[in-house]
């Protein structure tokens, strides 16, 4: 395989063919028209003795996005993925204290719904109308601000089978089978975007004299290198080109993030026409989470924990003792060390590393596949098809996916830092604020006396927004006391006026919408309009 110009990047060669190898292939083939031919090449090699990680199954709306970009169809990618539409997460056990009217007394609970709040279209924070409302009769924030959090709790679809594909009423995600997705995106890229497949193991990388990759050596019978202008390393934990070829230094981020360890399990449904979850639960334990995601014929739920703080024994009596009796002794309990942290840069010469060779940070908030995606739209975006244009893109790369690292790395702590658990070390360790970057040390602070407006988020690029904060501060019970700064929130009418209007939102939709697993059995069976 030739690379036929050398002053042009005209042949991308992709090593892996995990959910981050396939997604970067169809969003690169896609947007660089690998099928004409004055576009972007685009190659992926695969080792067929190493299987794909397999079990990223929660995603952010984005995705739909890129599907739709890509070409596929909504329907098919339902029927064939086991997938099942997200709304958002609830989060439950995370504080000791629940909210007062929080309906899940005695355990505290809140939600992250993925739609935005009624009140950001309207470009008017309702959160110091909240904070400022009797703290014992009033509905907790979730509640009070977003009507997708009643569907969730009905279990009610954030759409109509009338809709068109992509479309919604309420913001939407999915949970997916990613084994079955990787399958999925690697015929769609072969057969209908033109990426060409080899499935052989990467056995050397070769540099020139300035050190960038030459070609890769494969151990296929008829293959034995194959060259290309640019190279992407999907290789997961093995980082072939990042971390064997070039050691570019790793941030590491375990005393930040504890959990290093997860248990995960596939739990069928015992009755096939069980009602699905349209959220991911994610239950706070005394050393871990424990995530559970509902997807068509089965769960998927995993403790995620810290080895410093619990046992593995322990850890999977917890599990277990969570799946009740939907537990049996022939389900296999898959164990996943964790390596938290990222590469101090992602593009290097003429590569860059997209996935987990990247980076990993805890699954909390389903974070990665976002990532990956995000990362593998701005290189489509910006790639430099002169290869004397790199130096440019490369920065811009690196300084984006840092950010976003960083950002996610001080969301996910979030979730832990204010918590007012003290039942174990483990949740002392985490509010200990040494353990807290500085950064999120100097908002919490400053969110002490007033709440997180639009202008704490500098970047359009923080992967987490206003209401992601709001959601998860306040449904914490993080205490903000407004009571020094009251004189600015005087449009107290206009907020009471909204809050009525989301609670009669709520319950339109929930009499409008249909139950999730009504719309997935009719989405299988007649599809939606592709219009
Ligand atoms: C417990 C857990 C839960 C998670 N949950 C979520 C979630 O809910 N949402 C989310 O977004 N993310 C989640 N993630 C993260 C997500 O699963 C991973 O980011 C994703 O699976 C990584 O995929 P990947 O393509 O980078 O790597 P992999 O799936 O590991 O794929 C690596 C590929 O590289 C190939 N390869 C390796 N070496 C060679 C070689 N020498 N030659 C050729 N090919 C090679 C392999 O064959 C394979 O195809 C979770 C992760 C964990 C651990």
């Amino acid at each position: 395989m030739a690379n036929n110009n050398c002053s042009k990047n005209d042949h991308i060669l992709i090593i892996g063919g995990g959910t981050a190898g396939w997604l970067s292939a169809a969003i690169l083939a896609k947007s660089l028209h690998s099928k004409h031919d004055d576009g972007v090449k685009v190659t992926l090699i695969e080792s067929p003795d190493i299987p794909i990680l397999g079990v990223g199954e929660g995603t952010w709306p984005n995705l739909r996005a890129t599907l739709n970009r890509i070409g596929i169809s909504e329907t098919d990618f339902i029927r064939e993925c086991d997938v099942t539409f997200k709304q958002g997460a609830e989060f439950i056990n995370w504080a000791k204290t629940p909210e007062p009217n929080s309906e899940k007394n005695p355990n505290s609970s809140y939600y992250h719904p993925l739609s935005t709040v009624n009140h950001s279209s309207y470009n008017f924070n309702l959160a110091p109308y909240w904070l400022q409302q009797d703290k014992k009769t009033r509905l907790s924030y979730d509640r009070a601000v977003a009507s997708q959090v009643r569907l969730c709790d009905q279990g009610i679809a954030p759409k109509q089978i009338v809709m068109p594909q992509y479309s919604a009423v309420q913001e939407y995600a999915y949970h997916l089978n990613a084994n079955k997705f990787s399958a999925f995106l690697k015929r769609h890229c072969i057969e209908k975007l033109g990426v060409n497949f080899v499935s052989a193991n990467v056995t050397s990388v070769l540099l020139d004299d300035d050190e960038f990759i030459k070609h890769v050596v494969t151990d296929h019978p008829s293959i034995d290198k194959i060259n290309a202008d640019f190279f992407i390393d999907c290789s997961g934990n093995k980082g072939l080109i990042i971390k064997e070829t070039y050691n570019i230094p790793w941030h590491d981020i375990s005393d930040i993030i504890f959990n290093d360890t997860a248990l995960a399990v596939q739990v069928p449904y015992q009755d096939k026409d069980q009602a699905i979850n349209t959220h991911t639960l994610a239950t706070a334990q005394d050393a871990g989470w424990i995530w559970d995601i509902a997807l068509q014929t089965r769960r998927g739920v995993g403790h995620v924990y810290s080895s410093k703080y619990t046992t593995e024994q322990k850890a999977k009596k917890q599990l277990i003792d969570y799946l009740g009796d939907d537990y049996n002794s022939e389900l296999t309990i898959r164990k996943i060390k964790l390596n938290h942290g990222y590469h101090q840069k992602f593009w290097h010469k003429n590569s860059v590393a997209i996935g987990m060779s990247a980076g990993f940070i805890e699954p909390l908030e389903a974070s990665a596949i976002f990532l990956f995606d995000a990362a593998a739209n701005m290189l489509a975006a910006q790639f430099p098809r002169d290869k004397a244009q790199m130096t440019y893109a490369e920065r811009k790369f690196n300084q984006q996916l840092t950010l976003r690292m960083e950002r996610t790395v001080e969301f996910i702590k979030l979730h832990y830092c204010i918590s007012d658990r003290r039942d174990s070390q483990y949740w002392i360790d985490n509010c200990n604020p040494v353990s807290i970057p500085t950064h999120l040390q100097e908002r919490l602070s400053f969110w002490k006396s007033q709440p997180p407006t639009k202008y704490d988020f500098d970047n359009a690029w923080e992967p987490f927004n206003l209401d992601s904060y709001l959601y998860v501060l306040y449904g914490m019970g993080f205490d903000t006391d407004v009571s020094e700064v009251a004189s600015k929130y005087t449009d107290v009418v206009k907020a009471e006026q909204l809050f009525t209007e989301i609670d009669k939102v709520s319950e339109l939709m929930g009499k409008k919408l249909p139950k999730h697993r009504a719309l997935i059995d009719k989405v299988i069976q007649y599809g939606f309009s592709q219009v």
